[in-house]
Protein backbone atom coordinates (compact mmCIF):
# COMPACT_ATOMS: atom_id res chain seq x y z
CA UNK A 1 0.00 0.00 0.00
CA UNK A 2 1.07 3.22 -0.78
CA UNK A 3 0.02 6.87 0.40
CA UNK A 4 -1.16 9.27 -2.51
CA UNK A 5 -2.16 12.48 -1.05
CA UNK A 6 -2.35 14.12 2.05
CA UNK A 7 -4.86 16.82 2.54
CA UNK A 8 -5.70 18.88 5.53
CA UNK A 9 -8.53 20.35 7.64
CA UNK A 10 -9.34 22.87 10.62
CA UNK A 11 -13.00 22.14 12.22
CA UNK A 12 -14.25 24.49 14.81
CA UNK A 13 -17.37 23.20 16.60
CA UNK A 14 -19.74 24.80 19.78
CA UNK A 15 -19.12 23.16 22.92
CA UNK A 16 -22.45 22.20 24.18
CA UNK A 17 -22.78 25.13 26.29
CA UNK A 18 -22.58 28.87 26.40
CA UNK A 19 -19.01 28.70 27.03
CA UNK A 20 -16.84 27.39 29.30
CA UNK A 21 -13.68 27.81 31.56
CA UNK A 22 -11.65 26.28 33.78
CA UNK A 23 -8.70 28.26 36.10
CA UNK A 24 -6.79 28.96 32.94
CA UNK A 25 -8.84 28.48 29.67
CA UNK A 26 -12.10 29.94 28.67
CA UNK A 27 -13.70 28.70 25.02
CA UNK A 28 -16.70 28.75 22.70
CA UNK A 29 -15.77 25.84 20.43
CA UNK A 30 -13.22 22.99 20.13
CA UNK A 31 -10.74 23.26 17.61
CA UNK A 32 -9.87 20.41 15.11
CA UNK A 33 -6.80 20.65 13.05
CA UNK A 34 -6.60 17.50 10.62
CA UNK A 35 -5.27 15.13 8.75
CA UNK A 36 -6.97 13.06 5.42
CA UNK A 37 -4.31 10.89 4.50
CA UNK A 38 -5.33 8.82 0.89
CA UNK A 39 -3.90 5.73 -0.44
CA UNK A 40 -3.85 3.84 -3.81
CA UNK A 41 -5.81 1.40 -1.91
CA UNK A 42 -9.09 3.10 -1.67
CA UNK A 43 -8.36 2.86 2.66
CA UNK A 44 -8.41 6.57 3.77
CA UNK A 45 -7.05 7.30 7.18
CA UNK A 46 -8.65 10.30 9.40
CA UNK A 47 -6.66 11.84 12.68
CA UNK A 48 -6.73 15.18 13.97
CA UNK A 49 -5.24 17.17 17.19
CA UNK A 50 -7.46 18.99 19.79
CA UNK A 51 -7.58 22.85 20.08
CA UNK A 52 -9.33 25.88 21.66
CA UNK A 53 -10.12 26.95 18.22
CA UNK A 54 -7.81 29.49 17.86
CA UNK A 55 -7.65 29.84 14.17
CA UNK A 56 -4.02 31.37 13.55
CA UNK A 57 -2.30 28.79 15.94
CA UNK A 58 -4.47 25.67 14.37
CA UNK A 59 -2.75 26.76 10.84
CA UNK A 60 0.44 26.12 12.06
CA UNK A 61 -0.53 22.72 12.83
CA UNK A 62 -1.95 22.00 9.29
CA UNK A 63 0.98 23.82 7.86
CA UNK A 64 3.19 21.85 9.59
CA UNK A 65 1.34 18.08 7.83
CA UNK A 66 1.28 20.49 4.92
CA UNK A 67 4.63 21.58 4.28
CA UNK A 68 7.25 19.96 6.48
CA UNK A 69 5.82 15.82 7.19
CA UNK A 70 3.90 15.17 4.01
CA UNK A 71 7.08 14.75 1.78
CA UNK A 72 8.23 12.27 4.05
CA UNK A 73 4.82 9.83 3.44
CA UNK A 74 3.65 10.52 0.19
CA UNK A 75 4.84 6.93 -1.76
CA UNK A 76 5.51 5.24 1.61
CA UNK A 77 3.77 2.19 3.27
CA UNK A 78 0.53 3.51 5.53
CA UNK A 79 1.08 -0.04 7.78
CA UNK A 80 4.59 1.21 8.66
CA UNK A 81 3.35 3.27 11.50
CA UNK A 82 5.96 2.91 13.91
CA UNK A 83 8.45 3.56 11.36
CA UNK A 84 7.05 6.45 9.68
CA UNK A 85 6.71 8.15 13.83
CA UNK A 86 10.26 7.42 14.22
CA UNK A 87 10.98 9.03 10.70
CA UNK A 88 8.77 12.29 11.89
CA UNK A 89 9.42 12.21 15.43
CA UNK A 90 13.50 12.32 14.41
CA UNK A 91 13.50 14.35 11.05
CA UNK A 92 16.42 16.55 11.90
CA UNK A 93 15.42 19.95 10.79
CA UNK A 94 11.75 19.33 12.71
CA UNK A 95 13.29 17.58 15.95
CA UNK A 96 16.09 20.95 16.33
CA UNK A 97 12.35 23.42 16.36
CA UNK A 98 10.12 20.72 17.90
CA UNK A 99 10.35 17.77 19.97
CA UNK A 100 7.00 19.30 21.71
CA UNK A 101 4.26 21.78 20.64
CA UNK A 102 3.40 22.05 17.14
CA UNK A 103 5.47 19.70 15.83
CA UNK A 104 4.01 16.77 18.22
CA UNK A 105 0.50 18.13 17.91
CA UNK A 106 1.06 17.85 13.99
CA UNK A 107 2.61 14.09 14.25
CA UNK A 108 0.17 13.34 16.80
CA UNK A 109 -2.85 13.81 13.78
CA UNK A 110 -0.82 11.91 11.32
CA UNK A 111 -0.16 8.95 13.36
CA UNK A 112 -3.51 8.57 14.45
CA UNK A 113 -4.68 8.77 10.48
CA UNK A 114 -1.84 6.42 9.94
CA UNK A 115 -3.25 3.81 12.77
CA UNK A 116 -7.12 4.70 11.01
CA UNK A 117 -5.71 2.66 7.95
CA UNK A 118 -3.67 0.25 9.55
CA UNK A 119 -6.65 -1.03 11.24
CA UNK A 120 -8.71 -0.12 8.34
CA UNK A 121 -6.62 -2.98 6.46
CA UNK A 122 -7.43 -5.36 9.22
CA UNK A 123 -11.16 -4.85 8.88
CA UNK A 124 -10.87 -4.68 12.79
CA UNK A 125 -11.26 -1.49 14.96
CA UNK A 126 -8.45 -0.25 16.90
CA UNK A 127 -8.85 -1.86 20.09
CA UNK A 128 -9.42 -5.11 18.54
CA UNK A 129 -6.22 -4.54 16.41
CA UNK A 130 -4.13 -3.95 19.80
CA UNK A 131 -5.24 -6.93 20.98
CA UNK A 132 -8.00 -6.07 22.80
CA UNK A 133 -11.18 -7.76 23.51
CA UNK A 134 -14.52 -6.05 23.70
CA UNK A 135 -15.23 -4.83 26.92
CA UNK A 136 -16.85 -2.25 29.53
CA UNK A 137 -14.61 0.95 30.04
CA UNK A 138 -16.35 3.06 32.78
CA UNK A 139 -17.45 6.77 31.85
CA UNK A 140 -16.62 9.69 33.85
CA UNK A 141 -18.72 12.86 32.97
CA UNK A 142 -16.06 16.02 32.87
CA UNK A 143 -18.68 18.08 31.01
CA UNK A 144 -20.41 19.54 33.97
CA UNK A 145 -17.74 20.62 36.69
CA UNK A 146 -16.95 24.26 34.95
CA UNK A 147 -15.68 26.98 36.65
CA UNK A 148 -17.85 29.35 35.48
CA UNK A 149 -20.72 27.75 36.58
CA UNK A 150 -22.42 29.10 39.75
CA UNK A 151 -22.83 26.92 42.52
CA UNK A 152 -26.61 26.28 41.89
CA UNK A 153 -25.74 25.14 38.28
CA UNK A 154 -22.36 23.32 39.69
CA UNK A 155 -24.42 21.03 42.32
CA UNK A 156 -27.54 20.56 39.86
CA UNK A 157 -25.46 19.79 36.81
CA UNK A 158 -23.25 17.17 38.66
CA UNK A 159 -27.05 16.11 40.18
CA UNK A 160 -28.39 15.65 36.70
CA UNK A 161 -24.77 13.47 35.80
CA UNK A 162 -25.56 10.74 38.27
CA UNK A 163 -29.16 10.57 38.72
CA UNK A 164 -30.53 11.55 34.68
CA UNK A 165 -27.42 10.47 32.49
CA UNK A 166 -25.89 7.45 34.67
CA UNK A 167 -22.79 8.54 35.21
CA UNK A 168 -20.69 7.21 38.43
CA UNK A 169 -17.79 9.64 38.56
CA UNK A 170 -17.81 13.17 37.77
CA UNK A 171 -14.71 15.41 37.62
CA UNK A 172 -15.19 19.79 38.56
CA UNK A 173 -12.79 22.36 38.24
CA UNK A 174 -11.13 24.10 41.18
CA UNK A 175 -8.72 26.96 41.53
CA UNK A 176 -10.77 29.43 42.21
CA UNK A 177 -9.16 33.16 43.28
CA UNK A 178 -10.52 32.75 46.98
CA UNK A 179 -9.61 28.72 47.72
CA UNK A 180 -12.67 28.73 50.56
CA UNK A 181 -14.51 28.94 47.26
CA UNK A 182 -13.21 25.72 46.15
CA UNK A 183 -13.56 23.81 48.85
CA UNK A 184 -17.51 24.97 49.52
CA UNK A 185 -18.14 23.95 45.79
CA UNK A 186 -16.36 20.58 46.48
CA UNK A 187 -18.24 19.92 49.55
CA UNK A 188 -21.88 21.00 47.82
CA UNK A 189 -20.93 18.52 45.46
CA UNK A 190 -20.07 15.66 48.02
CA UNK A 191 -23.35 15.82 49.55
CA UNK A 192 -25.27 15.95 46.48
CA UNK A 193 -23.94 13.25 44.70
CA UNK A 194 -23.19 11.00 47.90
CA UNK A 195 -20.54 9.25 49.10
CA UNK A 196 -20.86 6.06 46.12
CA UNK A 197 -20.17 8.35 42.94
CA UNK A 198 -16.50 9.10 41.75
CA UNK A 199 -15.53 12.64 42.40
CA UNK A 200 -12.16 14.68 40.68
CA UNK A 201 -11.10 17.77 40.98
CA UNK A 202 -8.83 19.65 38.43
CA UNK A 203 -6.99 22.49 38.55
CA UNK A 204 -5.38 22.83 35.38
CA UNK A 205 -2.06 23.87 36.25
CA UNK A 206 -3.02 27.11 38.35
CA UNK A 207 -1.67 26.52 42.19
CA UNK A 208 1.09 27.05 43.88
CA UNK A 209 2.60 24.61 45.55
CA UNK A 210 1.34 25.57 49.05
CA UNK A 211 -2.04 26.11 47.84
CA UNK A 212 -2.20 22.61 46.84
CA UNK A 213 -1.12 21.68 50.35
CA UNK A 214 -3.51 23.04 51.72
CA UNK A 215 -6.30 22.45 49.51
CA UNK A 216 -5.54 18.98 49.36
CA UNK A 217 -5.75 18.56 53.08
CA UNK A 218 -9.17 20.78 53.88
CA UNK A 219 -10.34 18.11 51.31
CA UNK A 220 -9.30 14.78 52.58
CA UNK A 221 -12.43 13.76 53.95
CA UNK A 222 -14.48 14.40 50.80
CA UNK A 223 -12.80 10.71 49.19
CA UNK A 224 -11.86 12.92 46.07
CA UNK A 225 -10.33 10.23 43.50
CA UNK A 226 -7.83 12.59 42.06
CA UNK A 227 -6.31 15.98 42.07
CA UNK A 228 -5.83 16.61 38.43
CA UNK A 229 -2.91 18.93 37.07
CA UNK A 230 -2.61 20.42 40.80
CA UNK A 231 0.71 22.76 39.65
CA UNK A 232 2.52 23.96 36.56
CA UNK A 233 2.61 21.31 33.66
CA UNK A 234 6.31 20.69 33.82
CA UNK A 235 7.27 21.30 37.54
CA UNK A 236 8.40 17.45 38.36
CA UNK A 237 9.74 18.39 41.86
CA UNK A 238 6.83 19.93 43.14
CA UNK A 239 4.04 16.95 42.28
CA UNK A 240 6.71 14.59 43.73
CA UNK A 241 6.56 17.03 46.95
CA UNK A 242 2.56 17.33 46.42
CA UNK A 243 2.13 13.46 46.25
CA UNK A 244 3.91 13.13 49.54
CA UNK A 245 2.11 16.22 51.76
CA UNK A 246 -0.95 15.20 50.72
CA UNK A 247 -3.24 12.03 50.89
CA UNK A 248 -5.70 12.34 47.20
CA UNK A 249 -3.38 11.07 44.51
CA UNK A 250 -1.94 12.84 41.62
CA UNK A 251 -3.67 12.99 37.96
CA UNK A 252 -2.12 14.36 34.90
CA UNK A 253 -0.28 14.51 31.71
CA UNK A 254 -2.34 15.87 29.65
CA UNK A 255 -0.16 18.63 29.08
CA UNK A 256 3.03 16.39 28.51
CA UNK A 257 4.36 15.74 24.73
CA UNK A 258 7.11 13.40 25.23
CA UNK A 259 7.01 9.61 26.74
CA UNK A 260 9.91 11.16 28.19
CA UNK A 261 8.06 13.56 30.28
CA UNK A 262 6.40 10.64 31.94
CA UNK A 263 9.19 8.71 32.60
CA UNK A 264 10.72 11.40 34.65
CA UNK A 265 7.03 11.92 36.66
CA UNK A 266 7.14 8.74 37.10
CA UNK A 267 10.45 8.07 38.36
CA UNK A 268 10.26 11.23 40.89
CA UNK A 269 7.09 9.19 42.53
CA UNK A 270 5.01 12.28 40.93
CA UNK A 271 1.88 10.93 39.61
CA UNK A 272 -0.57 8.35 40.69
CA UNK A 273 -2.92 8.26 37.33
CA UNK A 274 -1.38 8.69 33.83
CA UNK A 275 -3.38 11.38 31.85
CA UNK A 276 -1.94 10.29 28.51
CA UNK A 277 -3.22 12.30 25.17
CA UNK A 278 -3.23 11.15 21.42
CA UNK A 279 -3.69 14.79 20.51
CA UNK A 280 -0.85 16.28 22.08
CA UNK A 281 1.50 13.47 22.55
CA UNK A 282 2.02 12.53 19.06
CA UNK A 283 -0.25 10.23 18.19
CA UNK A 284 -0.92 6.15 19.43
CA UNK A 285 2.71 5.02 18.62
CA UNK A 286 3.83 7.06 21.90
CA UNK A 287 0.58 6.59 23.85
CA UNK A 288 0.94 2.61 24.11
CA UNK A 289 4.55 3.51 25.00
CA UNK A 290 3.41 5.93 27.71
CA UNK A 291 0.65 2.91 28.76
CA UNK A 292 3.18 0.08 28.57
CA UNK A 293 5.22 2.63 31.37
CA UNK A 294 2.35 2.72 33.78
CA UNK A 295 1.51 -0.50 33.26
CA UNK A 296 4.85 -1.83 34.53
CA UNK A 297 5.04 0.67 37.62
CA UNK A 298 1.43 -0.88 38.56
CA UNK A 299 -0.39 2.81 37.49
CA UNK A 300 -3.56 3.16 35.91
CA UNK A 301 -3.83 5.11 32.42
CA UNK A 302 -6.91 7.30 32.11
CA UNK A 303 -6.77 9.12 29.03
CA UNK A 304 -7.16 12.98 28.67
CA UNK A 305 -9.50 13.20 25.62
CA UNK A 306 -8.56 16.07 23.66
CA UNK A 307 -9.94 14.00 20.55
CA UNK A 308 -13.43 13.86 22.10
CA UNK A 309 -12.90 10.06 22.96
CA UNK A 310 -13.00 8.93 19.53
CA UNK A 311 -9.79 7.60 19.20
CA UNK A 312 -9.08 6.91 23.18
CA UNK A 313 -11.71 4.67 23.92
CA UNK A 314 -9.97 2.15 21.60
CA UNK A 315 -7.15 2.92 23.19
CA UNK A 316 -9.05 2.57 26.65
CA UNK A 317 -10.35 -1.27 25.53
CA UNK A 318 -7.24 -2.47 23.44
CA UNK A 319 -4.83 -1.77 26.77
CA UNK A 320 -5.27 -3.24 29.77
CA UNK A 321 -3.87 -0.25 32.12
CA UNK A 322 -7.14 1.57 31.29
CA UNK A 323 -10.48 1.39 32.94
CA UNK A 324 -12.07 4.73 33.13
CA UNK A 325 -12.23 7.47 30.70
CA UNK A 326 -13.18 10.81 30.56
CA UNK A 327 -16.79 11.75 28.74
CA UNK A 328 -16.94 15.30 27.02
CA UNK A 329 -19.70 15.22 23.96
CA UNK A 330 -17.99 17.86 21.87
CA UNK A 331 -17.34 16.40 18.52
CA UNK A 332 -20.02 14.02 18.06
CA UNK A 333 -21.51 15.19 15.32
CA UNK A 334 -17.95 14.92 13.11
CA UNK A 335 -17.81 11.09 13.15
CA UNK A 336 -19.64 8.29 11.53
CA UNK A 337 -19.92 6.50 14.80
CA UNK A 338 -19.18 8.81 17.53
CA UNK A 339 -18.01 7.67 20.84
CA UNK A 340 -21.34 6.93 22.96
CA UNK A 341 -21.80 6.77 26.62
CA UNK A 342 -25.34 4.82 28.23
CA UNK A 343 -25.65 4.21 31.57
CA UNK A 344 -22.40 5.00 33.03
CA UNK A 345 -20.08 2.93 30.42
CA UNK A 346 -18.97 3.33 27.05
CA UNK A 347 -20.39 1.32 24.08
CA UNK A 348 -17.31 -0.88 22.49
CA UNK A 349 -17.05 0.81 18.99
CA UNK A 350 -17.96 -1.99 15.49
CA UNK A 351 -16.87 0.05 12.94
CA UNK A 352 -13.04 -0.85 11.97
CA UNK A 353 -10.42 2.17 12.20
CA UNK A 354 -9.44 4.24 14.72
CA UNK A 355 -12.56 6.12 15.05
CA UNK A 356 -11.96 8.67 13.18
CA UNK A 357 -13.65 8.38 9.97
CA UNK A 358 -15.63 11.98 9.18
CA UNK A 359 -18.97 12.53 8.06
CA UNK A 360 -19.11 13.67 4.81
CA UNK A 361 -21.06 16.43 5.76
CA UNK A 362 -18.40 16.85 8.64
CA UNK A 363 -16.17 19.82 6.26
CA UNK A 364 -19.06 21.75 4.84
CA UNK A 365 -21.00 22.39 8.92
CA UNK A 366 -17.66 22.90 10.72
CA UNK A 367 -15.04 23.52 8.52
CA UNK A 368 -13.13 27.12 8.61
CA UNK A 369 -10.63 28.47 5.69
MG1 LIG B 1 -7.68 18.33 32.87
Amino acid sequence: MKITAIKTFILHVPVTREGISDSTHSLTHWGAPGVIVETDAGITGYGYSGTHAHLPSDRLITECIDTCYAPILIGRDPLEVTALFKEMDRFPPMQWVGRGGIAQLAIGAIDVALWDIKAKAANQPLWQHMGGTARKIRAYNTDGGWLNFSLETLVSDCRASVEEKGFTGVKIKVGSPNLRTDITRLEAVRKAIGPDITLAIDANGKMDLPSAIRLGNLAADLDIFWFEEPLWYDDVASHARLAEAISIPIALGEQLYLPHNFATFFDAHALHYAQPDVARLGGVTPWIQVAEMAWSRGLPVVSHVGDMMQTHIHTAIGHPSCTMLEYIPWLRECFTEPATAEDGYFLVPQEPGAGTTLRPDAIARFGVA
